[in-house]
């Protein structure tokens, strides 16, 4: 595999390009305007920076991985002779069903197609396109060029030798790879996201407050960042989608999201994404302090 297409350029989008670039894969970054491409790779400049900064990586490498980098705005150029498709468009279900008709219809039929979702049945992806055998979890954690692991996520349908592809894909970019099955938040957001619900749970019933209860769990159970502050940087809507898939995946009422993250998204107050959630990320550039910690 030489040249991938990466689906949406947002904050998991970016590094998963950036992983790709900077270990001499070609991609193809696409999303749906120029101006959050610009964003994405904006960020990725200032991510091989802080490598730079810490000796990691040099001037050249950082020259090296942007230029590895090509932004679409058309997803039929952006996936125009690729080996493979990493799609990290925003958590919806119709939007991924959509993308993934069109690319079933855009790319040659040996093309893998993979999802970063965090929760959305890889099954129900597959069945939409004629290659079910080739659709597959590449769920990657954030920040993607710091955490080590990938879920793999096998549909209903996948095949032994994709799966044995992906894995193998990713060990080559350095990353652990762990397979698993596709239900409802797969394992990652299955056990994360009762935390973080139960969590905001806690602040809204004012057991304590937002530094309180992230002190409680960064320094009583040895966590690196507490899980107001995590879900800030995951995103509240992204985490509030999970919840809604895993809620209506296992009718189950302990995945309700909690009525105060429900308010948050609907008020836009997203995380870092958003210069404010659990804390306030605008006046003081927290947000870059919050990336650099996991650096
Ligand atoms: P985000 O909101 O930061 O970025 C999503 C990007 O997708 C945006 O730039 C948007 O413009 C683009 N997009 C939407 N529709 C598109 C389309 N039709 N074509 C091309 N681009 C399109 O979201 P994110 O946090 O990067 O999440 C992306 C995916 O990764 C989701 O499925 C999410 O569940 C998953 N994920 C997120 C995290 C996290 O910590 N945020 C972790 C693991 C997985």
């Amino acid at each position: 595999m030489n040249t991938i297409a990466v689906i949406g350029a947002g904050t998991m989008g970016n590094g998963i390009a950036h992983v790709f670039a900077q270990k001499g894969y070609k991609v193809n970054l696409i999303d749906v305007s120029k101006a959050f491409l610009d964003k994405g790779v904006t960020t990725i400049a200032k991510n091989l920076d802080r490598m730079i900064s810490k000796e990691r990586i040099t001037e050249a490498d950082k020259k090296a991985t942007l230029a590895n980098i090509d932004p679409y705005t058309q997803l039929a150029e952006g996936v125009t002779n690729v080996d493979l498709v990493v799609e990290a468009a925003t958590e919806n279900i119709e939007t991924k069903l959509h993308i993934f008709r069109e690319l079933d219809a855009l790319c040659e039929a040996h093309v893998v197609l993979a999802s970063n979702t965090s929760s959305i049945s890889i099954t129900q992806i597959g069945a939409v396109t004629q290659r079910p055998d080739k659709v597959i979890g590449m769920h990657f954690m954030n920040p993607v060029p710091v955490m080590q692991l990938v879920e793999i996520i096998r549909g209903y349908s996948t095949s032994d030798e994709v799966t044995q592809k992906i894995m193998e894909l990713s060990k080559a970019l350095g990353k652990t790879p762990t397979e698993v099955n596709d239900y409802p938040g797969f394992v990652a957001n299955r056990i994360l996201m009762p935390m973080i619900n139960e969590a905001i749970e806690t602040l809204f019933h004012g057991v304590a407050g937002v530094n309180e209860i992230d002190t409680v769990m960064k320094l009583g159970m040895a966590h690196p960042m507490g899980p107001l502050q995590l879900a800030d940087f995951i995103g509240l809507d992204v985490c509030l989608s999970i919840l809604h898939v895993m809620y209506d995946g296992f009718k189950n009422p302990k995945y309700a999201p909690c009525p105060l993250l429900v308010n948050m998204v609907a008020a836009g107050k997203l995380g870092v994404k958003s210069g404010e959630g659990f804390y306030d990320y605008s006046a003081s550039r927290k947000a870059e302090k919050v990336a650099a910690q996991f650096n």
